[in-house]
């Protein structure tokens, strides 16, 4: 038997969607699991076209509450509505809250909606066990009061990945992030956009930034993702910024997009 654990990118953009790129939500599969982390719109039809099953999907993390990360939830609750099934959600009480209203605004918790949710929040340095050979702990960011990212612990392959969310450049996630297997971090735009919309530095992380604050990590794996969609730029000058310091392994996503690409065994 071999043991593996899989990231499938749904989407890789920011709030703005492009033609070929929709907001960042990813897929991650450990083992038999299947966990969703954010839910950004059209998730039913993204996660068939990866070849998987919606109904498998037994948990999702809400990195916060901006609609470009929590705007598909509703749908997927509703699509599902048939399906004898129980969604655990897990997100910083903010987030909670506010999906609490989103479902009842849209009457998804009411007893003819046999699929069900439940709502676990999850508080800034607090970790919880999600099954027998999954941990996650979840650290506040600065991007918005509702913020959390999310380092997982898949016991069973003995690593540790770290998605940071939306969030501008934190020395608290560089000092996790020294210690895991691979870094989903947002890099939404080169630095020269950073420089023209200044109010951005306080909310997104530049890629140029991120290549910098990874270096001085020793990250060993890194991925960058969240790329706007409504100003002009192309991955290549992502990779070109971040490889101005980060000498690790790289990986620039694609939406439907795999990693590891080779389905490594670990
Ligand atoms: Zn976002
Ligand atoms: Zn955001």
């Amino acid at each position: 038997m071999h043991l593996m654990a899989e990231l499938i990118f749904l989407g890789t953009s920011g709030a703005t969607a492009t033609a070929t790129r929709d907001n960042t939500s990813f897929l991650l599969k450990v083992e038999k699991e299947r966990l969703l982390i954010d839910c950004p719109g059209s998730i039913i039809s993204k996660i068939k076209r990866v070849g998987e099953d919606p109904t498998q999907i037994c948990t999702l993390f809400l990195t916060h509450t901006h609609p470009d990360h929590i705007y598909g939830l509703p749908s997927l609750v509703h699509s599902l509505m048939l399906v004898e099934k129980n969604l655990c959600i897990y997100g910083s009480p903010e987030t909670v809250s506010l999906v609490a209203q989103l479902l009842d605004l849209f009457k998804l918790r009411q007893p003819n909606i046999r699929y069900q949710t439940t709502l676990i929040s999850i508080n800034s340095g607090e970790e919880k066990k999600i099954s027998d050979t999954l941990r996650v702990k979840a650290l506040s960011t600065p991007h918005h009061s509702s913020s959390l990212a999310y380092l997982f612990s898949l016991e069973s392959i003995g690593q540790k990945w770290l998605f940071s969310g939306d969030t501008p450049p934190y020395p608290p996630l560089f000092e996790e992030a020294r210690e895991v297997d691979l870094l989903v971090h947002e890099a939404s735009a080169p630095q020269r956009f950073f420089e023209a919309y200044p109010e951005l530095k306080t909310v997104h992380t530049s890629s140029f930034e991120l290549g910098y604050l990874a270096s001085r990590a020793g990250v060993k794996r890194l991925i960058p993702c969240h790329f706007f969609g409504e100003v002009d730029f192309s991955l290549e000058e992502i990779e070109a910024e971040i490889r101005a310091n980060y000498l690790g392994e790289l990986f620039i996503p694609q939406d439907l997009d795999f990693w590891p690409k080779n389905k490594r065994k670990f």
